[in-house]
């Protein structure tokens, strides 16, 4: 039992921006404002002019109805939009169009949950809300916020969407925090409303606590990487100073990415600050039955409903599945690469399967790329796992040429350029397995009990020939030659 005073309870506000969309919440300026000359994308509405009237954006509702039924969330069917009131340069109209739960105002959607799996365990993550709210301007520093001499303010961010997912603080870890995340932005990926992976898409403000203490909110943590690192240092900070006799203070802090450490901003402010009214420039939307069925009808198939299919169709396991399902695209180009040989069978998938959670991955991963950013094809692979089968090349050095495989060389090309062709001559082969067989006399001595001791001397051949030696034939000649001696029948 983990000791009661030393429980940490975390609760999340994920704020994610719908990429997806064409223009923003409630004008028509474009929402993609990547790479655009600044104050470019900007018009009356979004940057709040006077006299200027803000109209609701239907397919952000309709994306928002997609998110909160894959979150299996009860979608509210009156809602009405509130200002947000503050005073800061990254907002000209000094408020915020967003929603709010309170005073006569409902959430897009309340409740729903995410499932997390965690060393085996299951856990339901569950949701209090998610609402829709327009995102503010971008601030613009030269170098770090603490030393810039001047701010900048770049209004093509002014209005573009953003949906705001708020867990119960139900999440004891970051662990758990990590894993629920990447739930989500799988979810995300999967109902086709963000690219989660674009710069500033996501910004994430955690509320964290001792259980029995005052709670801190680390604000504007700009990627679902960093969530984990900062939850980190705030607990360890937390328990420091309880340990110290410290009271802990009800605070907003800043998470600064490069020290990896949390600042604190300023004594938290409450609700009542922000001044809430209804935005009386917009009417009430009403969300029927009838619309959020047309929205169910349509939505694509979801991950866990995926994992359960790549069970059935390819016999994987569990593990396998919910990892090859996490990210839509890996999965796409797996049922795109096992579909595409009629040979392929249930030792052909798992093959696929590794290949791509393994040395892929890992690459990706090391890169910090997606699959769609390399040149592989699925039918490399299905390449890959042929050559190796037929004995053609080794795994040893398959695993070398996957890099090359990445930049969109077949393994044709690749085994010229490094003219790594198998061995298969019969008698060099001899010539080394002999030779290791004079070298390892202990080896050979275990081989009498042990059949798997083998390994280790055809291990030796391919150490002997830089992994070149077909490892079929290497084989068969190395039970000729102890058999020859007597030491195996
Ligand atoms: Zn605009």
């Amino acid at each position: 039992m983990s000791s009661q005073k030393n429980e940490v309870v975390i609760g999340l506000e994920v704020h994610i921006q719908l990429t997806n969309l064409k223009t923003k919440l409630f004008c028509s300026c474009s929402n993609n404002y990547r790479g655009a000359e600044p104050n470019s994308y900007v018009c009356p509405i979004c940057i709040g002019l006077p006299g200027s009237l803000p109209a609701i954006n239907k397919k952000a509702i309709e994306f928002a109805t997609r998110l909160a039924i894959a979150l299996n969330g009860n979608i509210n069917e009156s809602i009405y939009f509130f200002r947000k009131n503050y005073f800061y340069p990254d907002m000209s109209k000094n408020f915020q169009i967003s929603q709010y739960n309170k005073a006569g105002g409902k959430a897009f959607a309340d409740g729903g949950q995410i499932t997390i799996k965690l060393n085996s365990h299951k856990k339901d993550i569950i949701l209090n809300r998610i609402h829709l709210e327009e995102d503010p301007a971008r601030l613009v520093h030269k170098g770090s916020i603490a030393t810039s001499p001047y701010t900048l303010v770049d209004y093509n961010r002014s209005g573009v969407c953003l949906i705001e997912i708020v867990t119960e603080p139900v999440i004891s870890s970051p662990e758990e925090a990590r894993e629920f995340l990447k739930q989500l932005k799988s979810i995300v990926q999967y109902s086709e409303i963000s690219n989660l992976d674009y710069e500033g898409s996501v910004r994430v403000d955690a509320n964290i606590s001792i259980r029995g203490h005052e709670r801190s909110e680390v604000k504007n943590i700009n990627s679902f990487r960093e969530v984990e690192r900062a939850l980190r240092h705030e607990i360890v900070r937390q328990k420091n100073l309880l340990k110290r006799g410290k009271l802990l203070a009800q605070e907003t802090r800043h998470w600064d990415d490069k020290r990896r450490i949390t600042i604190s901003l300023r004594t938290k402010e409450f609700e009542a600050d922000y001044r809430y009214f209804p935005e009386q420039d917009l009417v009430p939307i009403e969300i029927d039955d009838e619309f959020i069925q047309k929205v169910k009808d349509e939505l694509p198939e979801m991950p866990r409903e995926r994992s359960i299919r790549l069970r059935r169709d390819y016999n994987l396991s569990e593990f396998d599945s919910d990892n090859l399902v996490l990210d839509k695209d890996i999965a796409d180009f797996y049922e795109d690469g096992v579909n595409s040989d009629a040979s392929f069978g249930p030792d052909e998938y798992k093959q696929f399967c590794n290949w791509l959670m393994n040395d892929v991955s890992r690459w990706l991963n090391e890169q910090n790329k997606t699959i769609n950013d390399t040149k592989l094809h699925p039918h490399q692979i299905v390449d890959l796992i042929k050559y190796i089968n037929e004995g053609k090349i080794t795994t040893k050095i398959a695993k070398t040429i996957i890099k090359d495989m990445m930049e969109g060389f077949s393994i044709s090309e690749i085994l010229e350029k490094k003219g790594k062709k198998r061995i298969s001559d019969e008698k060099l082969l001899n010539k080394f397995g002999n030779e290791v067989i004079e070298e390892n006399p202990n080896i050979v001595k275990d081989c009498r009990k042990n059949p798997k001791a083998i390994e280790a001397l055809i291990g030796r051949v391919m150490a002997k020939t830089r992994g070149q030696a077909d490892p079929h034939i290497t084989r068969a000649i190395m039970l000729e030659l102890l058999k020859e001696l007597g030491i195996i029948t």
